[in-house]
């Protein structure tokens, strides 16, 4: 669908003539109708935590007022639900963020391989307490990018957790930083900052939908786990301000590899010798 504008030049002008303009209709419904989802999707994951909230509190009004055991047990629940709610917004103001700054380069220099050690090093007790071994295959000399240190301890943590989450419990997860050479069209070396699980893998027809926001391969599995459906949306987002590629692997029952490339610092100038 176009809009189209009818004009006139001026009547003294030489060459006078009409002009049309054209405004793409079809994209412009297309935003509306995506932003008007996502109000609806994110309205919709807050409604369900504080529906059971507003139960559990009627019921501890009501019939479990004098059973102390009960309320115990209803009073962890609604903390439960509640940190979901807080996750949730979390996540959705940390999406804001990222999008508002879209248009902003990062201009800060950060060490990647030193942004991967410092997340293992925070996620290794979850590991521990679900039974799953991190290995770290980490550069000895700097890998810098130019990079906002915040936005990529974010991208970290979202792909060692979801590993840790959805891998295999007793099993391990692989955390790698590697500098890479240039590649067709690219300018200058890379640095590939890349996270493998073994668990159950994801099927190919989620691949191309996973960094949509809220898409999950298996909602009750997310929910479950304590998923809000945001954290690869993010990683997305701060991928492409960082003028980065992400992709994702996998075979359905042997795991999933998930790598996000960006372009190192000294872009432009030749590749360092390995
Ligand atoms: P969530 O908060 O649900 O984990 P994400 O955006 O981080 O949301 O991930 C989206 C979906 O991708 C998850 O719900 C899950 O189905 C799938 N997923 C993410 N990481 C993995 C993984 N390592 N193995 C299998 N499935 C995964």
């Amino acid at each position: 669908t176009f809009e189209v504008h009818i004009g006139s030049l001026q009547a003294d002008a030489p060459g006078t003539g009409v002009v049309l303009f054209f405004r793409d209709l079809t994209s412009a419904r297309r935003l509306e109708a995506m932003r008007a989802d996502f109000v609806a999707n994110a309205s919709h994951e807050l409604r369900t935590p504080l529906a059971s909230l507003l139960g559990f509190i009627e019921t501890l009004q009501g019939p479990a007022r004098d059973d102390p055991k009960a309320r115990e047990r209803f009073l962890d629940i609604m903390k439960g639900q509640a940190e979901r709610m807080r996750r949730l917004i979390d996540d959705l103001l940390s999406l804001s963020r990222i999008e508002m700054r879209a248009h902003l380069s990062p201009t800060q220099t950060v060490d990647l391989a030193s942004i991967a050690a410092q997340m293992v090093e925070t996620l290794s007790p979850l590991a521990q307490e679900r039974g799953v071994t991190i290995q770290a295959r980490l550069p000895d000399r700097p890998t810098p990018v130019r990079g906002d240190r915040d936005e990529l301890l974010r991208v970290a943590e979202n792909l060692i957790e979801n590993a840790v989450k959805y891998g295999e419990s007793g099993g391990r997860v692989e955390v790698e930083v590697a500098r890479i050479g240039a590649s067709d069209g690219d300018q200058g070396p890379h640095v590939a900052f890349s996270v493998q699980d073994y668990g159950p893998g994801i099927a190919p027809e989620h691949l191309p939908r996973l960094t949509e926001r809220f898409y999950r391969a298996d909602v009750a599995q997310s929910r479950d786990k304590g998923g809000t459906g945001l954290g690869l949306a993010i990683v997305k987002h701060i991928v492409t301000r960082h003028r980065g590629r992400f992709s994702i692997e996998s075979e359905p029952g042997k795991g999933a590899r998930f790598t996000v490339t960006l372009p190192g610092a000294e872009a432009g100038r030749p590749a360092d010798p390995m």
